[in-house]
């Protein structure tokens, strides 16, 4: 490298360092740094070690320099840049593909109405309806009902799945049912059938496989037309039981893939013993996924298939029906999977634990389904924001609670009005209080227009003493002797403290005072002023105190936040108060 080179080399690690630095409160940080360098920069890639100890000394001359500097230097030599980060921070999804092909775009989300949705569903629709409404689409919703028998659709769960999505703000512009729709899947099985693209195969499963394991085919493949519509319309008469005769597509005995071979596309379920719950026993062929899918995507001019890359595997096994019906197949992105570390997104587990009992519902606040997420105050718009910015990219995402929490604090913060919650009260005496005080307390920090909570402190008896709750979590903090500021009210010293009770004097008024001494800040109510509550933690169990008389005004579905305790959800209010934690 020249020295003009490395001159100039070092220039611009200065300015990702400088940018880096103003988003991160004057503290460029390393990773970051050398992650976007190598990005605008690949061939640097080789030299890493060389071009890491170059990052790290120009970071510490960058981290010396005061924000308001390193701001300045940034506007006066690459004014451009902040204005460029803004622009792309602020990009959104990336484009869909061949969009000028058709004449709308059309997206869709297809559940089976077996459960209730969950976080882990939240990719699929925030995806499909935003962008249905990027390029003016059409936002399907499809109900994948045909399975009564391993995956029995439930019939609230269609009603929950619409509630959820209207919470979402992802409304559907259509719906369907796949169980409205069986004798259409019909014709198209006849259709593959009588094209010599499908035959009803009667092997014993377990044959079946073997022979296809060898690329070999059963003897159902090579049967007449005529012998293949005389078994198909016995599977239609109920001369078949269930599990003797699937209808098969037809497909290349030496694919690669043995799961794509040969695939199934209808099969006999016995529905006395399964009724469907929308149509009951009247049908006892019901279509598999793949075709009931497949057909479906077609039929309601689904333009864009935007799902997880497990299905991978699906779309080569519809593309050969496709080539047989001559159809296109729609454009098909396949998104990486999201983990929630800490989540259970296991539909089979969500339902196992509301069987046994270990979950209340299926909004019990350990569970990660909208119901619950509804309940304890996370918002649909930071799922939106999240989802949208994880975006639809291959790779796997892993996200936590807190990722999530973070999106939602950004929203409720400015918008929760800030209440007293008392947990574990235990209560204070305050001695000498030497006149009445009147404490304005501020619904919100940055917004003084909403108004105030008022408490009238008045001092009685020989001491003038106030009586006051205090929780017991602040015990630990508070030390004998030390001077308190109770939250605009007063300062105060603290005499005596055990796990139950605790006393202290009056000391001054000023909260400069307080500032001086280091004092501890803490919360306070009236004792009198005040209403039972509850809180419903993540975890379940009940965090019991009370909250202050204000709270009394509160409606359930009421965002707040409790100071010094968290943001929760008013979910009722009566004679006493329960609200649901949503988190810090
Ligand atoms: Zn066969």
């Amino acid at each position: 490298m020249t020295f003009e080179q490395d001159a100039e080399l070092k220039t611009t690690i200065r300015k990702i360092a400088l940018i880096n630095a103003i988003r991160h409160h004057g503290k460029a940080q390393t990773g970051p740094v050398i992650g976007k360098l190598l990005g605008e920069k690949p061939e640097l890639r080789t030299s890493a070690k060389e071009i890491a100890s170059l990052v790290s000394e120009v970071i510490q001359e960058v981290n010396i320099l005061p924000l308001n500097k390193q701001k300045r230097i940034v506007d006066e030599r690459w004014p451009e840049a902040l204005i460029k980060e803004k622009v792309e921070e602020e990009k959104r999804l990336p484009p869909l593909p061949n969009v000028d092909k058709y004449a709308q775009v059309v997206t869709r989300f297809s559940p089976n109405p077996d459960c209730v949705l969950h976080l882990g569903s939240a990719r699929a629709i925030v995806l499909c309806y935003a962008y249905a409404r990027l390029y003016n689409g059409k936002f399907i919703l499809r109900f994948e009902d045909t399975d009564p028998k391993l995956k029995r659709p439930v019939l609230k769960f269609y009603d929950r799945i619409r509630e959820d999505l209207a919470w979402l703000g992802c409304k559907p512009d259509e719906e369907y049912i796949q169980s409205d729709r069986i004798t259409l899947y019909y014709k198209y099985a006849e259709k593959l059938l009588k094209d010599d693209n499908a035959y009803v195969c009667t092997c014993h499963p377990k044959q079946f496989r073997e022979k296809v394991l060898d690329n070999k085919p059963c003897e159902c493949r090579g049967l007449p037309l005529e012998e293949q519509l005389k078994r198909w319309n016995r599977m239609l008469n109920g001369y078949y039981k269930e599990g003797e005769a699937v209808v098969r597509v037809k497909t290349d005995l030496n694919h690669p893939n043995p799961a794509v071979r040969e695939w199934p596309a209808l099969r006999v379920i016995n529905s006395q013993n399964h009724p469907h719950p929308r149509v009951g026993s009247k049908y006892h062929v019901w279509p598999l996924y793949n075709f009931a899918c497949g057909i479906d995507d077609h039929l309601m001019g689904v333009t864009h298939i935007i799902r997880g890359k497990e299905h991978l595997t699906n779309m080569v096994r519809q593309e050969f029906m496709y080539r047989y019906l001559g159809w296109t197949y729609p454009e098909a992105i396949h998104y990486g999977r999201l983990k929630i570390t800490g989540a259970s997104l296991s539909k089979s587990k969500i339902v196992q634990g509301i069987r046994q009992g270990l979950y209340k519902d299926w909004d019990d606040p350990r569970l990660a389904t909208f119901a619950a997420l509804r309940r304890r105050g996370i918002t649909p718009e930071a799922i939106k924001k999240l989802i949208v910015d994880v975006g639809p990219k291959t790779s796997d995402v892993v996200l936590s609670w807190e990722n999530l929490y973070a999106y939602n604090r950004k929203i409720l913060d400015p918008k929760a009005d800030r209440y007293f919650f008392v947990h574990n009260p235990i209560q204070l005496t305050v001695k000498n209080v030497p006149k009445t005080f009147t404490a304005k307390l501020r619904l919100h920090p940055d917004h003084s227009e909403r108004g105030f909570r008022k408490y009238t402190i008045t001092p009685k008896g020989d001491n003038n003493s106030v009586a006051l709750w205090i929780s017991r979590s602040d015990i630990d903090t508070l030390k004998v002797g030390k001077m308190i500021r109770l939250m605009e009210l007063f300062n105060i010293k603290l005499e005596r403290l055990d796990a139950y009770s605790a006393e202290a004097s009056f000391m001054s008024e000023a909260y400069n005072d307080a500032r001086r001494a280091g004092a501890s800040l803490i919360h306070w109510i009236p004792i009198g002023a005040d209403i039972p509550c509850e809180v419903v933690m993540q975890d379940a169990t009940i965090a019991a105190g009370i909250a202050e008389s204000a709270c009394k005004g509160l409606r359930a579905n009421d965002l707040i936040q409790f100071e010094r305790f968290g943001f929760v959800r008013i979910d009722e209010i009566n004679a006493k108060l329960t609200a649901y934690y949503s988190h810090r």
